[in-house]
């Protein structure tokens, strides 16, 4: 089985954008309205440039509040919810 050049292209953006989010003590994706998540979106964090979807974005607040972090600190959205 040969890897066309196009799945070869597309793994590469795939492991270049994994190291840039994996260099990135804390992501941050500013401001951000999300009118639905059924195309899931993806988003770019201001500080390392890399992207995320949104359903990954929710699970990464979900940990860093869990770690005693504030919302506020990732993203700027009505639909993460509010720090408590
Ligand atoms: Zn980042």
């Amino acid at each position: 089985m040969t890897i066309s050049e196009e799945t070869r292209d597309l793994w590469k953006k795939v492991k270049d954008n994994s190291s840039v989010l994996k260099s990135c003590a804390v992501h941050n994706f500013g401001r951000v309205e999300i009118k639905s998540i059924l195309v899931d979106p993806k988003l770019k964090c201001t500080l390392c440039g890399g992207e995320m979807r949104v359903m990954v974005i929710s699970h990464y607040v979900d940990g860093y509040r869990a770690a005693g972090g504030k919302i506020k600190d990732i993203i700027d959205s009505p639909f993460f919810g509010e720090d408590r």
